[in-house]
């Protein structure tokens, strides 16, 4: 047997094949998942620490300005030049920014994030770096005209030197009109990289182990349950002709392979029985062929005993052989026509014809027979009832059952025939006031080589073979006409026997 062939490597790899799928599904899924929630918490926390960051210059910014106005003030008293005015206030502008945006960005207290703030024409003011030195620089794109905040990868380079960084940018709107600000915080993707490596290194592991885990436990598996099949096949194969009687061990007769080998039993009974019935009837067979041949073998050795003999001792020899010679022939012929009917090729001749004149005709030919017992033949039949079917098989249907009817009729008795029709349905039946059939024997009759009385119905042989045939040949007779035929009583007053044959009439 090839690798491919065993079920349970087939079974296996299916096995192994449907959970590899649907481990891929499931590691695709949860990385998805892990990725896109990491990378929402990313956002979020950049979002925030530029919202904080961006309320809290805007504060510093006003409250340095607040400040400055109040020192203006007191200084204006004392200095009254104008050009000094001006520049001082510049001057102060420049450290109020610088100081706002100093303590801004020490306010952050995230290591991780880095912050930067630059002024419009896009002058680093003050920064913070995070953790790793990561600076946040000046966004790769002009300055932002609104105060959204706008989020942006970086991404890394290759060899994996430099880091890929997610940056978060806004805009502030200064306490001086025309002045913006912008908020740089940016935060690299190591950690959330490193998490998702963590994680498919995982799969990379787990996911083959389980695999080959499941592939083990599968095979197992799959050999525990087809143990039983190993089994039965071995002791299918032990199994002929000769030992017909052994079953297959039924492991559980209601799980599949149970049901299987309960099947198999029951075709093991049948063949068994079909077996048997083979044997007995080569064994009935070669026993009724064996009397007429072993009479015919001792009436020729005594006869040729003695070197002369009278021509009268000759001739009643050969007819006693001639007797066993027809009897045989008769048996021989029954047997053939069983073993055709048994293999589906006896032919059927149909014709048309009237079944009133076939019962007729054959009640005719009983008559003959029945006056040497003393035995007589009654006709009733309706008239013209057209049949289609074989007239010669039919005939020999009736003649079976006429010459039991007669048969077992003691002189002095009646044989009715009779042919009713109804419901397109020809009832042909076959009456005698005879012995009638012990009640045990009834059930048996149309067994081959059956015989209720053995003795009696071989010495009254007369238009059978009395080899216990004619009703298994009459009865194949009316089922090979779609019909059947059986014992409809019998008793001490008489046995009554019916075929019932549908009106096939082409
Ligand atoms: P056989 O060749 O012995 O007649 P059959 O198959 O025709 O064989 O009949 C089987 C047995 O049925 C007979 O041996 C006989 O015992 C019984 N039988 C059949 N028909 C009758 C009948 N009309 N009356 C009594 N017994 C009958």
């Amino acid at each position: 047997m090839k690798t491919f062939d065993s079920i349970r490597t087939r079974l296996t790899l299916w096995y192994v094949g449907v959970l590899a799928l649907v481990l891929l599904a499931f590691s695709i899924g949860v990385y998805a998942m892990l990725a896109r929630s990491l990378n929402e918490r990313l956002n979020s926390g950049l979002r925030t620490s530029l919202e904080v960051m961006a309320s809290t210059l805007a504060r510093e910014l006003a409250e340095g300005a607040a400040e400055a106005a109040g020192e203006t003030q007191a200084g204006e008293e004392k200095e009254a030049d104008e050009e000094t005015l001006v520049e001082g206030e510049i001057k102060a502008k420049g450290e109020i920014e610088k100081e706002a945006a100093f303590s801004t960005v020490e306010d952050l207290n995230s290591p991780d994030q880095a912050i930067a703030i630059f002024n419009v024409q896009g002058r680093l003011i003050s920064e913070r770096a995070a953790r790793g030195d990561l600076h946040a620089g000046w966004p790769p794109f002009d300055f932002i005209s609104d105060e959204s905040v706008r989020l942006l990868t970086l991404p890394g380079d290759q060899g994996g030197k430099r880091d890929g960084v997610r940056m978060a940018v806004r805009r502030v709107q200064a306490y001086t009109p025309g002045a913006p600000y912008l908020i740089v915080v940016a935060q690299s993707l190591r950690a959330t990289a490193e998490e998702l490596e963590l994680l498919r290194r995982i799969f990379y592991f787990a996911v083959p182990i389980a695999l080959t885990l499941a592939g083990l436990g599968g095979f197992f598996l799959a050999r525990k349950a087809l143990a039983p099949v190993a089994v039965m096949s071995a002791r299918a194969r032990r199994i002929s002709a000769d030992n017909l009687g052994e079953r297959l061990p039924v492991a559980n007769a209601r799980d599949e392979l149970g049901q299987l080998a309960a099947t198999f039993n029951d075709l093991l009974a049948r063949l068994n029985a079909s077996f048997d019935q083979q044997r007995q009837f080569m064994t009935d067979a070669s026993h009724e062929l064996r009397t007429p041949l072993s009479v015919m073998h001792t009436t020729a050795e005594v006869t040729l005993k003695q070197p002369r003999r009278t021509e009268s001792e000759y001739r009643d020899a050969l007819e006693m052989m001639d007797a066993q010679v027809r009897r045989l022939a008769r048996i021989v012929e029954d047997m053939f026509t069983l073993a055709r009917a048994d293999a589906g090729r006896h032919p059927l001749h149909q014709s048309d014809f009237y079944l009133d004149e076939l019962i007729g005709e054959t009640a005719r030919a009983a008559r003959m027979l029945a006056a040497r017992k003393e035995v007589a033949v009654e006709v009733a039949t309706a008239s013209d009832v057209p049949f289609h079917g074989d007239e010669g098989l039919l005939r020999q249907m009736l003649l079976n059952l006429l010459d039991n009817a007669i048969r077992y009729t003691p002189a002095g008795g009646h044989v009715r025939l009779s042919l009713t029709l109804s419901d397109s349905i020809c009832e042909i039946s076959v009456a005698d006031n005879g012995t009638g059939i012990p009640a045990t024997a009834q059930s048996r009759i149309f067994e081959r080589f059956y015989r209720a009385d053995e003795s009696r119905s071989r010495a009254e042989a007369a238009g059978g073979s009395g080899a216990g045939l004619g009703l298994a040949i009459a009865r194949w007779i009316a089922e090979a006409h779609d019909g059947h035929l059986e014992l409809r009583r019998s008793d001490e007053s008489g046995s009554i026997f019916v075929a019932s044959l549908p009106v096939n009439v082409r």
